[in-house]
C-alpha cells in the first residue's frame, strides 16, 4: 500500500472505520475514499457495483456492518444476518470484478464457538456450537471469512479478514439497551452520578470474562496488517488481557467517580461465560496493543462526557 495509493474505507462514520480512517491520515495516506451510508447504500447490489466501477478503489477495508450488544443482536437477528450479509457479499465481491490488489474484511470474536477453550486460536473456527445471542451476526461474519478464503482460492484475490475482540473508543454507540457493555456502564455511571442515584444495575451475573481492546489500537493493527499479512485465514487482533464484568464495573465506576452501590440484574443475559483471544499470531506478526483498558477507559469518559 503506498501513500498515494486509492483506499476506500467502507464505515468511516462507525467507531473502527473512524479510527481507521484517523490512522492512515496520520501515516501520511493521501488518497482515501470514504461513502457515508446515505450517499451509498452498501446493502443495494446496483449502488455498490456503480461505486466501484467509477472510483476504481486500489485497497478496501470493510469495516462497515450492523453491529450491537448483547440485547440487540438477540432482538434484531434477521436484521443482524441480511444486513451484515449482504454488505459484504456486495463490496466483497464488487472487489473481486474491479480487481481490488487487497481487502480486508473485519469479522468478530462471537465467531467462535460459545464454548471454546480459552484463549481462542484461530483454528478453533467451526469446531463447535456458537453462542445463541449472537448466532445470526456471527454466521454472517463467518461467511465473510470463508468467502475472502473462497475468492483467494479461486481467483487469486489478497482478501485478508481480521477477528477483533470486543472493541470501545471513540464514535461508539450508548444507547442503553442496544450498545455493548462499556459504553452502556460509562453512560449509566455518568447518570447515575449527575442524579445523584444511590444504586446502578449492571446486566448480568457479573462473573463472565471479557476482552477489551481501544478502537484506536485496533485501527493501527488493521493499517499494520493491511502491509504485512497475506495469507489465507484470519488473525485474532485483541490485547490479550481479560476482566470479570464485575471487575470492569467497578473500574468503570472509579473513573466516573460515581459514590453509589452496584447491583447486577440476573434477569438479563450473561451470554459466553469467558472471551478470551490467543494473540501469538499477532504477536508474531509483530504488533501487541498499547493502550491500557484504564488509560483507554479514561480517555473515551473525558471526550464523551466531560468535554
Ligand atoms: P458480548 O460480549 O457479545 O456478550 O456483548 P456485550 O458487550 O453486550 O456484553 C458483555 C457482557 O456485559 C455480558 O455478560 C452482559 O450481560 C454484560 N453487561 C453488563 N451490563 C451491561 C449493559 O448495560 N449493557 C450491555 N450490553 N452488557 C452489559
Amino acid at each position: 500500500m503506498e501513500l498515494n495509493s486509492k483506499i476506500f474505507v467502507a464505515g468511516h462514520r462507525g467507531m473502527v472505520g473512524s479510527a481507521i480512517l484517523a490512522n492512515l491520515k496520520s501515516k501520511g495516506y493521501t488518497n482515501i475514499v470514504v461513502r457515508t451510508s446515505s450517499e451509498l447504500n452498501l446493502i443495494n447490489q446496483d449502488d455498490v457495483a456503480n461505486f466501484f466501477q467509477k472510483e476504481q478503489p486500489e485497497y478496501v477495508f470493510l469495516a462497515a456492518a450492523k453491529v450491537g450488544g448483547i440485547i440487540a443482536n438477540s432482538t434484531y437477528k434477521a436484521d443482524f444476518i441480511y444486513e451484515n450479509l449482504m454488505i459484504q457479499n456486495n463490496v466483497i465481491h464488487q472487489s473481486f470484478k474491479n480487481g481490488v490488489k487487497k481487502l480486508m474484511f473485519l469479522g468478530s470474536s462471537c465467531i467462535y464457538p460459545k464454548m471454546a477453550p480459552q484463549p481462542m486460536k484461530e483454528e478453533y473456527l467451526l469446531t463447535g456450537l456458537l453462542e445463541e445471542t449472537n448466532e445470526p451476526y456471527a454466521i454472517a461474519k463467518i461467511a465473510g471469512i470463508k468467502m475472502c478464503d473462497a475468492y483467494r482460492d479461486q481467483y487469486n484475490c489478497n482478501f485478508i479478514s481480521v477477528m477483533p475482540t470486543n472493541l470501545y473508543g471513540f464514535n461508539d454507540n450508548y444507547d442503553l439497551q442496544n450498545s455493548h457493555v462499556l459504553p452502556a456502564l460509562l453512560r449509566k455511571f455518568h447518570e447515575a452520578k449527575i442524579n445523584n442515584d444511590d444504586e446502578v444495575m449492571v446486566w448480568g451475573t457479573g462473573s463472565p470474562l471479557r476482552e477489551f481492546l481501544h478502537a484506536t489500537d485496533m485501527a493501527d493493527a488493521c493499517v499494520y496488517l493491511m502491509q504485512q499479512y497475506n495469507d489465507k485465514g484470519f488473525v485474532n487482533i485483541g490485547s490479550g488481557k481479560e476482566i470479570s464484568i464485575k471487575d470492569l464495573a467497578y473500574l468503570v465506576k472509579d473513573i466516573v467517580g460515581y459514590q453509589g452501590r452496584v447491583t447486577f440484574d440476573t434477569s438479563k443475559p450473561d451470554g459466553t461465560p469467558r472471551k478470551l483471544m490467543d494473540e501469538s499470531k499477532l504477536t508474531q506478526l509483530g504488533w501487541t496493543a498499547s493502550i491500557t483498558l484504564e488509560e483507554g477507559i479514561r480517555g473515551v469518559y473525558q471526550e464523551k462526557f466531560l468535554n
